[in-house]
């Protein structure tokens, strides 16, 4: 049985296309790179060339998929959006590319999945606006090079480190999403509450953002639940108090945890005694992928200050025991 009707992923959709920021001037938080790629775009755009290639990393919902529309309607261009792992042969990359127009994005998601073949055919693309296709089979066959468009490769990739070294090396432009502060959150809560037409006093702004990871995607769907909670129990209104009942009732913490980080920190100080312990077993004793916990659980556990990463393994911190009502121990684990 599906989860979602049909229906509601319908209804999700238009909300997220209504909240999802279009311009550069909407796009809240990241100042320094706001600030940068205005520049950027704006001398691209006077001198009529393409904007050069944008690397852009960051755990999942920091705003990248929002960032790369962001610089194709700052550019005045279109945007073909494609991702790794769909790309299997160099023909499909190269069908992509001459089909494009002069300036155009291609933002390519989960950049670090690409095959091999497939980044080789994106070199001379990249560098020099050429592909090389291969023509025939066997003893005849032969490469030519065909001219695409100048067009802006942006890329998202949830950790640098994945990607190839070449294929780093040929964006111009490189930029970490980090974590968004409260106050920030805050007013990525309130824009979505204004444009949903609901009645959020500041404070349930507020409540909303801290309990959102730092992420943006977070504090939007925790909006949508609150909107529902307020609706059915106080009138529509969302007051701080409104919002922390219902957050409790999602069993979102004061931390904003859920309870699969709540498992992961339980897990690390019960059965391995608050470590070290590498990732592989604590991924095998909480039952998640070892690329969700260190894609999507660990980055703001970390950031927090509630996990470190060391050498020998993953450690619990002295904040972690107190968030969990639990005894630190005297000596902390190394
Ligand atoms: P990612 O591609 O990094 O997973 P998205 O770009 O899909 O994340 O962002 C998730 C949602 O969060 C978007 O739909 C958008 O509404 C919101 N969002 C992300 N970044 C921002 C921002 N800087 N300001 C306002 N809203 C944002």
């Amino acid at each position: 049985p599906r989860l979602i009707s049909p229906k509601a992923a319908r209804e999700e959709d238009a909300i997220d296309r209504a909240i999802r920021p279009k311009r550069l001037d909407d796009y809240i938080g990241q100042k320094a790179m706001r600030e940068q790629l205005a520049i950027f775009i704006q001398a691209a755009r006077g001198r009529g060339e393409a904007l050069d290639h944008v690397l852009i990393f960051g755990p999942p919902g920091l705003g990248k998929t929002t960032l790369a529309n962001i610089v194709a309607n700052e550019m005045g261009v279109s945007l073909r959006q494609t991702s790794g792992p769909v790309l299997e042969k160099a023909g499909d990359v190269a069908a992509l590319l001459t089909n494009l127009e002069p300036r155009d994005i291609l933002f390519i998601d989960e950049i670090h999945r690409l095959s091999a073949v497939v980044e080789e055919t994106l070199y001379p693309a990249m560098e020099d606006y050429q592909i090389d296709i291969m023509i025939g089979e066997g003893p005849a066959a032969r490469s030519i090079k065909l001219d695409i468009p100048p067009f802006t490769l942006v890329g998202a990739t949830t950790r640098a480190g994945l990607l190839t070294s070449p294929l780093r090396d040929r964006f111009g432009i490189v930029h970490r999403l980090e974590f968004y502060t409260h106050d920030e959150l805050a007013l990525i809560v309130g824009r979505s509450a204004r444009i949903l037409g609901m009645d959020m006093s500041p404070e349930g702004a507020f409540e909303i953002a801290r309990r959102s990871r730092g992420t943006p995607r977070i504090a939007n769907r925790l909006l949508r639940r609150v909107r529902d909670f307020a609706e059915v129990r106080a009138d529509g209104k969302v007051t701080a108090e409104v919002a922390d009942q219902a957050l409790d009732m999602l069993k979102v913490d004061k931390h904003g945890f859920d309870e699969l980080d709540r498992r992961l920190l339980n897990t690390l100080i019960d059965k391995f005694e608050g470590g070290p312990v590498g990732l592989d077993n604590i991924a095998a004793a909480i039952g998640e992928e070892r690329g969700t916990i260190e894609d999507v659980l660990e980055p703001y556990l970390i950031q927090q200050g509630f996990i470190m990463r060391t050498p020998r393994g993953r450690v619990a911190t002295r904040s972690a025991y107190l968030h969990l009502g639990l005894k630190p121990p005297k000596t902390p684990p190394t």
